[in-house]
């Protein structure tokens, strides 16, 4: 790195020593000047200055001593003040399913009313390039929960309206509902005959016929319509997923729900050179199979030959170093699959004259029960993977850090990075059990708002005190619990700004309206500095590349972003429309906005 080691005392020391180590720094590739550089080490240092040398940071500190490092072949870049700071770590999403949802036809997230939501399928209609080969039109995006005015209900009716002759799919972004035309029931010999499978349901109207309204399970009835994608069409969702990430300046994610389709799309783009963040992939482990202790750890091990390449270097790679595991489903409304510690609330009133009180659920049954969890994380803790739980629910919590303590009580040497995804609500006790336990909490930090979702869908059913407990980032922060940040992509669309912001004010865009403008709940947002740890440094640890990723600082790899403005010093609801300017990683520029850096190529580390 330069840097020349002195045992040598006096004169000579200072004769054949000291003056090369002055003279001789080996020139960079890059030479950054004149930036805020925020540096996310340990005491979040700015520094003026940044030097990139075969894809490691060569240097960071002062303008003065940059200098040093331009040679005759090192570009340089004045920033003029800009911000420069870690790449973006995404510690939770759904890679390839968010490629899918930029493919074809979207609606965006947007609330819609009844008119808008039609203008935007027929538009897609229009446009035959959007379809499936096989003809099917399918519009994903589709923010049920969020249509206007409140209880708008759509039926096959308004798509036969649109197109009465070629079949629309719609999914909804949370995963649960699909509306589809008359052709595409047709098409999927769907009639009023037709049983749901468990666990789904086909919903019908007053005399008995398919609304085209089909939930959970049910929405398997339609693969005839719309088929799972082909190997291509997989490699086309990952390049978009990519494209997008390179645009927000995320240089490494977790695939937190690993099918083999996305392995093997992320796979074939490292081998075309298309790969521009670090992968890191966790396949699944089916609650069914949770005894089969050595079935499970025999398949991921034979998971990780596969697709595993070992330690990260300079080229992004892939990594399967952790392990996916639902501890429940979702505290929302309607489906209350979201594991709890009390009762959830019931109303016994009206609709117009409610009256909540605690009623008997908690939730569904533990995905994996205590005394099957313990040992099943022990096996895979033992076969060198880390565990990347779901706990949505305060129970789901609860059991979860049971888990990992019983694995810290058995294996008390093991170095494992359990990390809990979600965290929606957390119970008092447990708060302070992160910490000791070395367990890291993976927020969604865009969840921590008034919205549709929250305000609307009512949160009555987890009782007042509890309600106002949701999203407990500020108590978490306060036990000393790690937080890292995951978006969830698809389940919102990618914005990471936007998140950040959220995470800061816990509020909702202004855009929003009045009705959504307050805070969530009572706690305060978390101090920016923690918040962009969490999606660099902290979120790099629970990957285990916290060595080299996640700060700025000499000897990790250069994976690093520039930004249009200042996300320390701008107005807290200004972070939210951030611009990335500039995206590299390993050293190599994979994303310059409109050409906006002056950088060319970096030598060396263009596959
Ligand atoms: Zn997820």
């Amino acid at each position: 790195m330069g840097l020349l080691h002195c045992h040598a005392v006096g004169m000579a020391a200072l004769l054949s020593c000291a003056a090369p180590a002055m003279a001789k720094t080996v020139p960079a590739d890059v030479v950054f000047t004149n930036g805020y550089i925020y540096s996310v080490d340990r005491k979040d240092h700015v520094y003026q200055a940044l030097a990139v040398k075969d894809g490691h940071i060569a240097y960071v500190g002062s303008n003065v001593k940059a200098a040093r490092y331009v040679g005759p072949a090192t570009q340089r870049v004045d920033l003029g003040g800009r911000m420069m700071m870690p790449g973006l770590v995404d510690g939770h999403m759904h890679p390839l399913e968010g490629g899918k949802s930029l493919m074809g036809c979207s609606l965006d997230y947007q609330a819609l009313t009844h008119d808008e939501f039609s203008q935007r399928v027929r538009a897609c209609v229009a446009n035959s390039a959007l379809r499936r080969p096989n003809g099917t039109l399918v519009v994903r995006g589709w923010f049920q929960e969020a249509m206007k005015p409140a209880g708008v209900r759509l039926t096959k009716e308004d798509l036969d309206r649109i197109d009465p002759r070629r079949p629309i799919v719609v999914r909804s972004t949370f995963g649960h509902t699909t509306l589809v035309n008359s052709v595409a029931l047709r098409m999927a010999g769907i009639t009023a005959a037709t049983k749901a499978p468990p666990g789904g349901e086909i919903v019908h109207d007053a005399k008995g016929q398919p609304t085209g309204v089909l939930e959970d399970v049910a929405q398997d009835l339609i693969e005839r319509v719309d088929p799972p994608l082909s190997a291509d069409e997989n490699v086309q969702a990952a390049r978009a997923s990519l494209a997008a990430m390179r645009e927000q300046g995320i240089t490494g994610f977790l695939d937190a729900w690993a099918l083999d389709a996305d392995l093997s799309s992320y796979a074939a783009l490292q081998k075309s050179g298309e790969l521009t963040a670090r992968a890191h992939f966790a396949p699944l482990v089916e609650p069914a199979t949770g005894t089969d202790v050595a079935g499970n750890v025999q398949r991921l091990k034979s998971i990780a030959a596969k697709y595993d390449q070992g330690p990260i270097g300079v080229d992004p790679g892939i990594t399967v170093r952790n392990v996916k595991f639902f501890m429940d489903g979702v505290i929302a409304a309607p489906e209350l699959t979201g594991r709890v510690l009390q009762p959830y609330y019931v109303n016994t009133g009206t609709k117009g004259a409610p009256d909540w009180v605690p009623g008997t659920s908690l939730g569904p049954a533990p995905y994996f029960p205590p005394a099957v969890l313990g040992p099943l994380l022990q096996g895979v803790v033992q076969a060198g993977f880390d565990p990347h739980m779901h706990a949505d629910g305060d129970g789901a919590v609860h059991i979860a850090l049971d888990g990992v303590q019983y694995v810290r009580a058995h294996l008390p040497h093991a170095d494992f990075r359990p990390a809990l995804a979600h965290d929606e609500l957390v119970s008092p006790d447990d708060l302070p059990r992160y910490r000791p336990l070395g367990a890291v909490a993976v927020l969604s930090f865009q969840w921590e708002k008034e919205g549709p979702d929250t305000v609307d869908a009512g949160r009555d059913f987890l009782g007042p005190e509890r309600a106002k407990a949701m999203e407990p980032a500020w108590p978490l922060y306060k036990a000393g619990a790690r937080i890292a940040y995951g978006s969830d992509w698809p389940v919102d669309r990618l914005n990471e700004w936007f998140a950040l912001k959220v995470g800061v004010t816990r509020t909702n865009a202004p855009e929003a309206g009045e009705k959504y403008a307050h805070p969530l709940g009572d706690a305060p947002g978390l101090p920016r500095p923690e918040v962009l740890r969490a999606i660099t440094m902290n979120s790099s640890w629970e990957l285990r590349s916290d060595t080299l990723t996640g700060s700025l600082e000499r000897g990790k790899l250069a994976d690093l972003i520039v930004l249009d403005r200042n996300v320390m010093q701008v107005p807290a609801v200004d972070i939210a429309d951030t611009k990335v300017l500039l995206t590299m990683v390993g050293g190599r520029v994979v994303y310059n906005r409109d050409g906006s850096i002056p950088l060319k190529a970096v030598a060396g580390t263009v596959p």
